[in-house]
């Protein structure tokens, strides 16, 4: 068979051949005693373009979220956030279990958007009143994965940072894919960074990294970070193997993320034309496209396609109920995102095999 074309996530990029040959070359030293100078050399490349002063490489982002949260807020406080996030929905509740934090969830509207009336709210609470937990942090999210992969704007994030400093609260900022938001918005990743205290960001995603986030911030934070870091035991020794791919990442596969763009907008304009299935209107910001089975117009569901698709060849996601997700990333070519509309065209064009 023909290679299988992966659209479920950008997480399953592969380590180009550049950064293998880099991490071959690496000098390494042991990064628990700061003497790694490969992980030295990626922290300061990061801190730069996300115009940080400081920033600290993270096994993954679940874990530069969770040091982030644990970072802001003491135990019994509480972390806003969205209620749609990949904190609050995918990261198994780290920061209650291991910083006794308290999340407060915010519903998100639908471009990703935590209303700031509604986060205000979360923030009022009588500090002299023993009753409540008190606000710490807030976090949102760009761009936002379960909605729609859309980037907020700057504007909101000014006004999202100034009501987190009206509330004495921080402001953590999950950019697991900030470039591709930079890149939606035509900024800098400094440009969007600039309003947060806190900011992660994912190597291992569209820039294609084998492993690694970055959280940066100030020196405090990310000092306070790097403590958490061990405590969770994500104290790396010789992590310049893992670094030097994360350079590679931030010198060579930035410019890229436009393909992934482009080929995001191919798949939803080639996807709009499919009878049976429903498209989100919005179309796509970033490398997401996010469609579901039109149950009027086919005897298909959800599974049902995506396991015709899956024998095809095509991998897709479900991701909420009945949403199904597909990422754009370098292991996809535009010929790949013409094949996976033609398969499921031919899915839907057979009739449902008989659920199992
Ligand atoms: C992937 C992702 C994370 C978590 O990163 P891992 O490296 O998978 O732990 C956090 N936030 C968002 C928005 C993500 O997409």
């Amino acid at each position: 068979m023909s290679h299988i074309v992966e659209l479920r996530s950008d997480t399953f990029t592969l380590p180009t051949t550049r950064m293998l040959e880099a991490a071959g070359r690496a000098r390494l030293g042991d990064d628990v005693y700061g003497e790694d100078p490969t992980v030295a050399d990626l922290e300061q490349l990061a801190a730069k373009l996300l115009g940080k002063p400081a920033a600290c490489l993270m096994p993954s982002g679940t874990m530069a979220n969770l040091t982030a949260l644990l970072t802001h807020s003491p135990r019994g406080g509480k972390a806003i956030v969205g209620a749609e996030s990949d904190i609050y929905v995918y990261e198994a509740g780290g920061a209650s279990v291991f910083g006794g934090i308290v999340y407060e969830p915010v519903p998100a509207a639908a471009d990703g958007i935590l209303p700031l009336n509604v986060v205000a709210e979360a923030c009022e609470v009588d500090a002299d009143d023993p009753q409540f937990a008190l606000p710490a942090v807030l976090s949102v999210e760009t761009p936002h994965n379960r909605r729609g992969g859309i980037p907020l704007p700057l504007d909101y994030l000014a006004e999202a940072a100034a009501l987190a400093r009206r509330y004495g609260i921080a402001f953590h900022l999950d950019g697991a894919r900030i470039f591709n938001a930079a890149l939606a918005l035509g900024v800098s990743a400094a440009d969007i960074a600039a309003h947060a205290d806190t900011v992660q960001f994912c190597l291992s995603k569209g820039l294609s990294a084998p492993i690694g986030s970055i959280l940066a911030g100030d020196e405090v934070s990310i000092g306070t970070a790097r403590r958490y870091r061990k405590m969770l035991g994500g104290g790396m020794r010789q992590a310049g193997l893992i670094a030097a791919c994360g350079i590679v990442a931030l010198t060579e596969m930035l410019d890229r993320l436009a393909d992934d763009h482009a080929h995001a907008a191919r798949l939803a304009s080639g996807l709009a034309s499919v009878d049976g299935l429903l498209l989100d209107p919005e179309p796509p910001h970033t490398n997401m496209v996010f469609f579901s089975v039109d149950t009027e117009r086919t005897a298909h569901t959800t599974a049902s396609l995506l396991a015709g698709a899956d024998e095809r060849g095509v991998r897709l996601a479900e991701l909420g109920r009945d949403r199904i997700r597909a990422v754009t990333h370098s292991g996809v070519t535009a010929d790949d995102v013409d094949r996976a509309v033609e398969v499921l065209k031919e899915v839907l064009a057979a009739a449902p095999r008989a659920a199992r």
